[in-house]
Protein backbone atom coordinates (compact mmCIF):
# COMPACT_ATOMS: atom_id res chain seq x y z
CA UNK A 1 0.00 0.00 0.00
CA UNK A 2 1.33 3.67 -0.84
CA UNK A 3 1.71 5.85 2.16
CA UNK A 4 -0.76 8.72 1.43
CA UNK A 5 1.55 12.13 2.51
CA UNK A 6 0.12 13.87 5.17
CA UNK A 7 -2.40 17.32 4.49
CA UNK A 8 -0.90 20.39 5.92
CA UNK A 9 -3.46 20.71 8.73
CA UNK A 10 -4.87 24.18 6.95
CA UNK A 11 -8.40 23.40 6.23
CA UNK A 12 -10.98 21.10 7.05
CA UNK A 13 -11.62 17.95 4.69
CA UNK A 14 -13.42 15.04 5.38
CA UNK A 15 -13.48 12.45 3.29
CA UNK A 16 -15.12 9.36 4.74
CA UNK A 17 -18.08 8.52 6.50
CA UNK A 18 -17.56 8.90 10.22
CA UNK A 19 -16.02 7.35 12.40
CA UNK A 20 -13.39 6.13 9.31
CA UNK A 21 -12.35 2.41 9.02
CA UNK A 22 -9.09 3.29 11.20
CA UNK A 23 -11.34 5.71 13.98
CA UNK A 24 -13.69 2.63 14.24
CA UNK A 25 -11.14 0.12 15.10
CA UNK A 26 -9.66 2.75 17.82
CA UNK A 27 -13.41 3.39 19.00
CA UNK A 28 -13.77 -0.36 19.14
CA UNK A 29 -10.97 -0.96 21.24
CA UNK A 30 -11.93 1.90 23.34
CA UNK A 31 -15.24 0.73 23.83
CA UNK A 32 -14.26 -2.70 24.84
CA UNK A 33 -11.60 -1.47 27.86
CA UNK A 34 -12.72 1.47 28.83
CA UNK A 35 -15.45 2.39 30.85
CA UNK A 36 -18.84 3.55 30.47
CA UNK A 37 -18.14 6.86 31.75
CA UNK A 38 -16.55 8.02 28.75
CA UNK A 39 -18.05 10.72 27.28
CA UNK A 40 -16.82 13.13 24.08
CA UNK A 41 -15.82 10.33 21.55
CA UNK A 42 -19.60 8.65 21.84
CA UNK A 43 -20.96 11.78 20.34
CA UNK A 44 -17.86 12.71 18.15
CA UNK A 45 -16.78 9.38 16.88
CA UNK A 46 -13.17 10.42 16.16
CA UNK A 47 -9.37 8.98 17.23
CA UNK A 48 -7.51 11.82 17.05
CA UNK A 49 -3.69 11.66 16.09
CA UNK A 50 -2.63 14.83 15.64
CA UNK A 51 -3.10 18.79 16.17
CA UNK A 52 -2.13 21.90 15.12
CA UNK A 53 -2.77 25.37 15.74
CA UNK A 54 -7.08 25.23 15.17
CA UNK A 55 -6.77 22.08 13.45
CA UNK A 56 -6.88 18.66 14.58
CA UNK A 57 -6.55 15.19 12.02
CA UNK A 58 -8.21 11.96 12.77
CA UNK A 59 -7.13 8.28 12.28
CA UNK A 60 -8.49 8.08 8.51
CA UNK A 61 -6.53 11.19 7.66
CA UNK A 62 -9.87 13.72 7.59
CA UNK A 63 -8.98 17.12 8.97
CA UNK A 64 -11.39 19.06 11.36
CA UNK A 65 -11.58 22.58 12.81
CA UNK A 66 -11.49 21.78 16.59
CA UNK A 67 -13.86 24.63 18.26
CA UNK A 68 -14.09 22.34 21.15
CA UNK A 69 -9.80 22.59 21.94
CA UNK A 70 -9.94 20.39 25.05
CA UNK A 71 -12.97 21.88 26.45
CA UNK A 72 -11.38 25.66 26.49
CA UNK A 73 -8.12 24.27 27.08
CA UNK A 74 -5.67 25.00 24.38
CA UNK A 75 -5.81 28.40 24.44
CA UNK A 76 -3.46 29.08 21.40
CA UNK A 77 -4.25 25.86 19.80
CA UNK A 78 -2.87 22.50 19.55
CA UNK A 79 0.83 22.14 20.09
CA UNK A 80 2.26 26.14 19.80
CA UNK A 81 5.41 25.79 18.23
CA UNK A 82 7.10 28.47 21.20
CA UNK A 83 4.63 26.53 23.50
CA UNK A 84 6.01 23.43 22.71
CA UNK A 85 9.47 24.88 22.72
CA UNK A 86 9.51 26.23 25.94
CA UNK A 87 8.29 23.04 27.79
CA UNK A 88 11.28 21.07 25.01
CA UNK A 89 13.59 23.58 27.30
CA UNK A 90 12.08 22.72 30.33
CA UNK A 91 11.79 18.85 29.66
CA UNK A 92 15.74 18.16 29.90
CA UNK A 93 15.86 20.35 33.28
CA UNK A 94 13.25 19.28 35.86
CA UNK A 95 9.64 17.86 35.11
CA UNK A 96 8.31 17.39 38.32
CA UNK A 97 9.03 19.05 41.89
CA UNK A 98 5.82 18.63 44.01
CA UNK A 99 4.94 22.12 45.54
CA UNK A 100 9.11 22.89 46.14
CA UNK A 101 10.16 26.37 44.40
CA UNK A 102 11.77 26.27 41.45
CA UNK A 103 12.62 28.77 38.86
CA UNK A 104 9.60 27.91 36.39
CA UNK A 105 7.11 27.64 39.12
CA UNK A 106 8.69 31.24 40.16
CA UNK A 107 8.24 33.10 37.17
CA UNK A 108 4.78 31.18 36.77
CA UNK A 109 3.82 32.60 39.75
CA UNK A 110 5.16 36.33 38.88
CA UNK A 111 3.29 36.35 35.42
CA UNK A 112 -0.15 35.08 36.84
CA UNK A 113 0.11 37.69 40.18
CA UNK A 114 0.88 40.27 37.31
CA UNK A 115 -2.06 39.41 35.46
CA UNK A 116 -4.64 40.58 38.08
CA UNK A 117 -5.70 44.19 37.93
CA UNK A 118 -3.59 46.40 40.13
CA UNK A 119 -6.08 46.47 43.41
CA UNK A 120 -5.95 42.54 43.67
CA UNK A 121 -2.58 41.99 43.01
CA UNK A 122 -0.78 42.88 46.67
CA UNK A 123 -3.33 41.05 48.89
CA UNK A 124 -3.47 37.71 46.77
CA UNK A 125 -1.58 34.86 47.56
CA UNK A 126 -1.76 31.78 44.91
CA UNK A 127 -1.78 28.02 46.23
CA UNK A 128 -1.02 25.17 43.41
CA UNK A 129 -3.56 22.82 43.53
CA UNK A 130 -4.06 18.97 42.15
CA UNK A 131 -3.71 20.05 38.11
CA UNK A 132 -7.52 19.72 37.11
CA UNK A 133 -10.52 22.68 37.67
CA UNK A 134 -12.05 20.10 39.88
CA UNK A 135 -9.65 19.92 42.65
CA UNK A 136 -9.03 23.61 42.49
CA UNK A 137 -13.08 24.18 43.20
CA UNK A 138 -12.52 21.53 46.68
CA UNK A 139 -9.45 23.67 46.94
CA UNK A 140 -11.33 26.55 47.27
CA UNK A 141 -14.08 25.72 49.26
CA UNK A 142 -11.93 23.89 52.17
CA UNK A 143 -10.27 27.20 52.14
CA UNK A 144 -13.41 28.95 52.51
CA UNK A 145 -14.85 27.00 55.49
CA UNK A 146 -11.57 26.65 57.22
CA UNK A 147 -11.25 30.38 57.49
CA UNK A 148 -15.12 31.04 58.49
CA UNK A 149 -15.48 27.92 60.49
CA UNK A 150 -18.73 27.77 58.63
CA UNK A 151 -20.22 24.77 56.63
CA UNK A 152 -22.50 25.64 53.95
CA UNK A 153 -22.32 26.96 50.68
CA UNK A 154 -24.26 28.84 48.27
CA UNK A 155 -24.07 27.72 44.57
CA UNK A 156 -26.10 28.84 41.40
CA UNK A 157 -28.79 26.71 39.30
CA UNK A 158 -27.09 25.48 36.07
CA UNK A 159 -23.38 25.84 37.28
CA UNK A 160 -20.90 23.41 36.48
CA UNK A 161 -18.03 22.99 39.02
CA UNK A 162 -16.42 19.69 37.65
CA UNK A 163 -16.88 15.97 38.32
CA UNK A 164 -15.50 15.24 41.70
CA UNK A 165 -17.82 14.35 44.92
CA UNK A 166 -17.40 18.09 46.25
CA UNK A 167 -17.52 20.03 42.85
CA UNK A 168 -20.13 17.80 41.67
CA UNK A 169 -21.98 18.14 44.59
CA UNK A 170 -21.62 21.84 43.85
CA UNK A 171 -22.83 21.71 40.36
CA UNK A 172 -26.53 22.69 39.51
CA UNK A 173 -26.27 21.64 36.28
CA UNK A 174 -25.89 18.15 36.23
CA UNK A 175 -27.79 17.53 39.42
CA UNK A 176 -30.54 15.99 37.90
CA UNK A 177 -29.01 13.98 35.04
CA UNK A 178 -26.13 12.31 36.78
CA UNK A 179 -27.14 11.86 40.14
CA UNK A 180 -24.79 11.23 42.83
CA UNK A 181 -26.68 9.29 46.02
CA UNK A 182 -25.33 11.38 49.55
CA UNK A 183 -23.57 14.40 48.17
CA UNK A 184 -21.70 16.59 50.23
CA UNK A 185 -23.96 18.39 52.51
CA UNK A 186 -24.58 21.85 52.91
CA UNK A 187 -24.97 22.91 49.25
CA UNK A 188 -27.63 25.45 48.74
CA UNK A 189 -28.59 26.27 45.27
CA UNK A 190 -29.94 29.80 44.02
CA UNK A 191 -31.05 31.31 40.83
CA UNK A 192 -28.90 32.59 38.10
CA UNK A 193 -29.25 35.59 36.02
CA UNK A 194 -30.41 33.02 32.77
CA UNK A 195 -32.18 35.80 31.40
CA UNK A 196 -33.14 33.57 28.29
CA UNK A 197 -34.81 30.75 30.79
CA UNK A 198 -35.56 33.11 33.74
CA UNK A 199 -35.42 30.67 36.53
CA UNK A 200 -38.12 32.58 38.62
CA UNK A 201 -40.79 33.24 35.10
CA UNK A 202 -39.47 36.84 34.85
CA UNK A 203 -38.90 38.54 31.53
CA UNK A 204 -37.09 41.72 30.71
CA UNK A 205 -39.85 44.20 31.47
CA UNK A 206 -40.53 42.84 34.98
CA UNK A 207 -37.06 41.73 35.92
CA UNK A 208 -35.63 43.98 38.47
CA UNK A 209 -32.45 41.24 39.19
CA UNK A 210 -35.04 39.40 41.32
CA UNK A 211 -32.86 36.19 41.18
CA UNK A 212 -30.38 38.74 43.49
CA UNK A 213 -32.76 39.29 45.64
CA UNK A 214 -34.21 36.31 46.44
CA UNK A 215 -30.74 35.68 47.44
CA UNK A 216 -30.46 39.05 49.45
CA UNK A 217 -33.62 38.03 51.54
CA UNK A 218 -32.59 34.73 51.80
CA UNK A 219 -29.10 35.43 53.69
CA UNK A 220 -30.30 38.34 55.56
CA UNK A 221 -33.67 37.05 57.04
CA UNK A 222 -33.00 35.15 60.52
CA UNK A 223 -35.88 32.89 59.60
CA UNK A 224 -34.40 32.61 55.72
CA UNK A 225 -33.28 28.40 56.58
CA UNK A 226 -29.91 28.91 55.71
CA UNK A 227 -26.76 29.18 57.95
CA UNK A 228 -24.54 31.93 56.83
CA UNK A 229 -22.57 30.24 54.03
CA UNK A 230 -18.51 29.73 54.01
CA UNK A 231 -18.74 30.82 50.68
CA UNK A 232 -20.56 31.85 47.30
CA UNK A 233 -19.66 29.82 44.46
CA UNK A 234 -20.18 31.44 41.15
CA UNK A 235 -19.57 31.25 37.45
CA UNK A 236 -19.11 34.90 35.64
CA UNK A 237 -20.46 33.12 32.50
CA UNK A 238 -21.67 29.57 32.78
CA UNK A 239 -20.38 27.51 30.26
CA UNK A 240 -20.84 24.10 31.09
CA UNK A 241 -24.54 25.55 31.58
CA UNK A 242 -24.95 26.61 27.95
CA UNK A 243 -22.84 29.54 27.90
CA UNK A 244 -25.07 32.35 29.77
CA UNK A 245 -23.25 35.28 30.81
CA UNK A 246 -24.71 37.06 34.49
CA UNK A 247 -25.84 40.21 34.32
CA UNK A 248 -23.39 43.05 35.25
CA UNK A 249 -26.36 43.78 38.20
CA UNK A 250 -26.77 40.53 39.45
CA UNK A 251 -23.22 40.04 40.09
CA UNK A 252 -22.41 43.54 41.53
CA UNK A 253 -25.58 42.93 44.01
CA UNK A 254 -24.22 39.45 45.09
CA UNK A 255 -20.61 41.24 45.47
CA UNK A 256 -22.16 43.48 47.71
CA UNK A 257 -24.47 40.62 49.84
CA UNK A 258 -21.27 38.98 50.19
CA UNK A 259 -19.15 42.21 51.33
CA UNK A 260 -21.84 43.05 53.47
CA UNK A 261 -22.39 39.78 55.55
CA UNK A 262 -18.39 39.16 55.08
CA UNK A 263 -18.99 35.71 53.29
CA UNK A 264 -16.08 35.41 50.88
CA UNK A 265 -17.13 35.34 47.02
CA UNK A 266 -15.32 32.59 45.21
CA UNK A 267 -15.33 33.28 41.14
CA UNK A 268 -15.07 29.93 39.35
CA UNK A 269 -12.78 31.47 36.18
CA UNK A 270 -11.53 28.02 35.17
CA UNK A 271 -13.27 28.38 31.82
CA UNK A 272 -14.03 31.87 31.67
CA UNK A 273 -9.78 32.92 32.49
CA UNK A 274 -6.80 33.40 31.07
CA UNK A 275 -8.35 35.40 28.56
CA UNK A 276 -11.61 33.53 26.92
CA UNK A 277 -13.82 36.36 27.33
CA UNK A 278 -11.57 39.38 26.11
CA UNK A 279 -10.18 40.15 29.86
CA UNK A 280 -7.46 38.38 31.51
CA UNK A 281 -10.43 37.14 34.36
CA UNK A 282 -14.05 37.77 33.13
CA UNK A 283 -14.86 39.22 36.78
CA UNK A 284 -12.96 42.14 35.30
CA UNK A 285 -15.76 43.09 33.43
CA UNK A 286 -18.14 43.31 35.89
CA UNK A 287 -16.16 46.31 37.78
CA UNK A 288 -16.30 43.35 41.04
CA UNK A 289 -13.08 42.08 43.23
CA UNK A 290 -13.69 38.92 44.09
CA UNK A 291 -12.11 36.86 47.49
CA UNK A 292 -11.63 33.85 45.08
CA UNK A 293 -10.75 32.67 42.03
CA UNK A 294 -10.28 29.25 40.65
CA UNK A 295 -8.20 28.84 37.25
CA UNK A 296 -7.12 25.72 35.50
CA UNK A 297 -7.87 25.14 32.06
CA UNK A 298 -5.72 26.98 29.68
CA UNK A 299 -3.10 28.55 32.14
CA UNK A 300 -0.40 26.51 30.38
CA UNK A 301 -1.79 27.42 26.76
CA UNK A 302 -1.08 23.92 25.48
CA UNK A 303 -3.29 21.77 27.72
CA UNK A 304 -0.36 20.86 30.29
CA UNK A 305 -1.98 20.52 33.40
CA UNK A 306 -2.20 22.73 35.80
CA UNK A 307 -4.70 24.50 38.40
CA UNK A 308 -4.65 27.00 41.35
CA UNK A 309 -6.56 29.24 43.64
CA UNK A 310 -5.56 33.01 43.74
CA UNK A 311 -7.34 34.50 47.45
CA UNK A 312 -7.34 36.95 49.61
CA UNK A 313 -4.40 37.10 52.31
CA UNK A 314 -7.13 37.29 55.27
CA UNK A 315 -8.30 34.00 54.22
CA UNK A 316 -5.03 31.57 54.23
CA UNK A 317 -5.55 30.45 57.79
CA UNK A 318 -5.33 26.56 56.90
CA UNK A 319 -2.75 24.16 57.98
CA UNK A 320 0.48 23.29 56.23
CA UNK A 321 -0.48 20.60 54.22
CA UNK A 322 -4.04 21.20 53.92
CA UNK A 323 -4.62 20.91 50.38
CA UNK A 324 -1.61 18.66 49.39
CA UNK A 325 -1.17 16.12 46.29
CA UNK A 326 1.26 14.63 44.20
CA UNK A 327 0.70 16.59 41.19
CA UNK A 328 1.35 20.22 42.14
CA UNK A 329 4.57 20.82 40.76
CA UNK A 330 4.13 20.52 36.78
CA UNK A 331 7.25 22.26 35.63
CA UNK A 332 6.36 21.55 31.74
CA UNK A 333 2.86 23.06 32.84
CA UNK A 334 4.86 26.39 34.37
CA UNK A 335 7.27 26.90 31.54
CA UNK A 336 4.54 26.74 28.88
CA UNK A 337 2.12 29.26 31.19
CA UNK A 338 5.12 32.22 31.62
CA UNK A 339 5.58 31.52 27.29
CA UNK A 340 1.84 31.95 27.07
CA UNK A 341 1.19 34.85 28.60
CA UNK A 342 4.35 36.87 26.69
CA UNK A 343 2.54 35.61 23.71
CA UNK A 344 -0.87 36.53 24.59
CA UNK A 345 0.89 40.48 24.92
CA UNK A 346 2.91 39.78 21.85
CA UNK A 347 0.38 38.93 19.61
CA UNK A 348 -2.36 41.46 21.24
CA UNK A 349 -4.47 38.01 21.76
CA UNK A 350 -7.35 39.57 23.57
CA UNK A 351 -7.63 41.76 21.13
CA UNK A 352 -7.95 38.85 18.32
CA UNK A 353 -10.68 37.23 21.00
CA UNK A 354 -12.72 40.64 20.80
CA UNK A 355 -12.50 41.28 17.23
CA UNK A 356 -13.32 37.13 16.44
CA UNK A 357 -15.59 37.25 19.05
CA UNK A 358 -17.54 40.12 16.84
CA UNK A 359 -16.79 38.54 13.78
CA UNK A 360 -18.67 35.22 15.18
CA UNK A 361 -21.83 37.78 16.40
CA UNK A 362 -22.31 39.07 12.89
CA UNK A 363 -22.03 35.52 11.12
CA UNK A 364 -24.28 34.43 13.32
CA UNK A 365 -26.63 36.99 12.80
CA UNK A 366 -29.01 35.36 10.26
CA UNK A 367 -29.95 33.05 12.74
CA UNK A 368 -31.63 35.58 14.59
CA UNK A 369 -34.67 34.28 12.74
CA UNK A 370 -33.91 30.83 12.31
CA UNK A 371 -37.54 29.16 13.65
CA UNK A 372 -34.82 26.51 15.81
CA UNK A 373 -32.63 29.09 17.13
CA UNK A 374 -33.80 30.72 20.66
CA UNK A 375 -30.76 32.43 21.32
CA UNK A 376 -27.57 33.25 20.14
CA UNK A 377 -25.18 34.07 23.04
CA UNK A 378 -21.85 35.30 23.42
CA UNK A 379 -18.51 36.64 25.22
CA UNK A 380 -15.53 36.79 23.65
CA UNK A 381 -14.97 33.43 21.96
CA UNK A 382 -17.13 31.97 24.39
CA UNK A 383 -20.16 30.93 22.53
CA UNK A 384 -23.14 29.41 22.20
CA UNK A 385 -26.35 28.51 20.04
CA UNK A 386 -29.38 27.56 22.02
CA UNK A 387 -31.94 25.53 19.75
CA UNK A 388 -35.65 25.18 21.06
CA UNK A 389 -38.54 23.73 19.63
CA UNK A 390 -40.57 25.85 17.39
CA UNK A 391 -44.33 24.57 18.34
CA UNK A 392 -43.32 24.25 21.78
CA UNK A 393 -40.17 26.14 22.80
CA UNK A 394 -38.82 23.10 24.66
CA UNK A 395 -35.21 22.87 24.64
CA UNK A 396 -34.15 20.70 21.17
CA UNK A 397 -32.09 18.10 22.28
CA UNK A 398 -32.35 16.08 19.15
CA UNK A 399 -31.90 18.73 16.71
CA UNK A 400 -28.95 19.65 18.72
CA UNK A 401 -27.14 16.44 18.49
CA UNK A 402 -28.29 16.38 14.68
CA UNK A 403 -26.54 20.00 14.21
CA UNK A 404 -23.62 18.53 15.96
CA UNK A 405 -23.26 15.31 13.53
CA UNK A 406 -23.80 17.65 10.59
CA UNK A 407 -20.95 19.88 11.44
CA UNK A 408 -18.71 16.83 12.61
CA UNK A 409 -19.45 15.54 8.85
CA UNK A 410 -18.71 19.50 7.42
CA UNK A 411 -15.60 19.23 9.48
CA UNK A 412 -16.17 21.17 12.52
CA UNK A 413 -15.76 19.91 16.20
CA UNK A 414 -18.61 21.46 18.78
CA UNK A 415 -19.43 20.25 22.33
CA UNK A 416 -23.26 20.97 23.18
CA UNK A 417 -23.57 22.33 26.45
CA UNK A 418 -27.17 23.89 29.19
CA UNK A 419 -30.25 22.65 29.31
CA UNK A 420 -30.72 19.09 27.66
CA UNK A 421 -27.68 19.55 25.71
CA UNK A 422 -29.69 22.17 23.69
CA UNK A 423 -27.17 24.47 23.69
CA UNK A 424 -24.65 24.30 20.36
CA UNK A 425 -21.36 25.69 21.94
CA UNK A 426 -18.07 27.15 20.38
CA UNK A 427 -14.62 27.39 22.77
CA UNK A 428 -12.66 28.04 19.78
CA UNK A 429 -8.00 28.88 20.19
CA UNK A 430 -8.10 32.27 21.45
CA UNK A 431 -5.54 33.46 18.79
CA UNK A 432 -8.00 31.65 15.52
CA UNK A 433 -7.70 33.39 12.41
CA UNK A 434 -10.29 35.55 10.99
CA UNK A 435 -10.83 32.56 7.82
CA UNK A 436 -11.02 29.93 9.88
CA UNK A 437 -13.83 31.78 11.83
CA UNK A 438 -15.61 32.30 9.13
CA UNK A 439 -14.94 28.66 7.44
CA UNK A 440 -16.33 27.34 11.05
CA UNK A 441 -19.53 29.79 11.42
CA UNK A 442 -20.46 28.34 7.48
CA UNK A 443 -20.05 24.85 8.60
CA UNK A 444 -22.42 25.73 11.86
CA UNK A 445 -24.87 27.42 9.54
CA UNK A 446 -25.28 24.64 7.14
CA UNK A 447 -25.63 21.74 10.15
CA UNK A 448 -28.39 23.73 10.78
CA UNK A 449 -29.79 24.23 7.84
CA UNK A 450 -29.39 20.13 7.49
CA UNK A 451 -30.66 19.53 10.66
CA UNK A 452 -33.79 21.94 10.15
CA UNK A 453 -34.33 20.06 6.78
CA UNK A 454 -34.33 16.79 8.70
CA UNK A 455 -36.97 17.66 10.94
CA UNK A 456 -39.36 18.72 7.53
N1 LIG B 1 -15.35 24.63 36.66
C1 LIG B 1 -15.76 25.01 35.46
C2 LIG B 1 -16.42 26.32 35.28
C3 LIG B 1 -15.57 24.15 34.35
O1 LIG B 1 -16.01 24.52 33.14
C4 LIG B 1 -14.92 22.92 34.56
C5 LIG B 1 -14.68 21.96 33.41
N2 LIG B 1 -15.49 22.06 32.32
C6 LIG B 1 -14.50 22.58 35.85
C7 LIG B 1 -14.72 23.47 36.89
C8 LIG B 1 -13.82 21.28 36.13
O2 LIG B 1 -12.55 21.24 35.58
P1 LIG B 1 -11.82 19.82 35.37
O3 LIG B 1 -12.59 19.09 34.33
O4 LIG B 1 -10.43 20.18 34.95
O5 LIG B 1 -11.87 19.14 36.68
Amino acid sequence: MTAVAPRPLTAPSVHTGLPGPRSAEYLDRQERRESNARAYPRRLPIAITEGAGSFVRDADGNVFIDFLAGAGVLSLGHNHPELVDAMTGQLGRLTHALDFPTPAKDEFTEAQLAMLPAGLRERMKLHFCGPTGANAVEAAVKLCKTATGRGDIVSFQGGFHGSTHAALSLTGLVSQKRPIPNPVPGVHFFPYSSCHRCPIGLSPDTCAANCAEYLERALNDPNGGIPLPAAVLMELVQGEGGVVPARADFVRRVRNLTRDLDIPLVVDEVQTGCGRTGTWFAFEQYGIEPDVIIASKALSGVGTPVALIIYDKSLDTWAPGAHSGTFRGNQLAFAAGVRAIEIMKRDRILANVDARGDQLGELFAPLADHPWVSDVRGVGLMWGVELADPETGAPASKFARSVQDHALHGGLILELGGRGDSVVRLLPPLNVTAEVIETAAGILLSAIDAATEEER
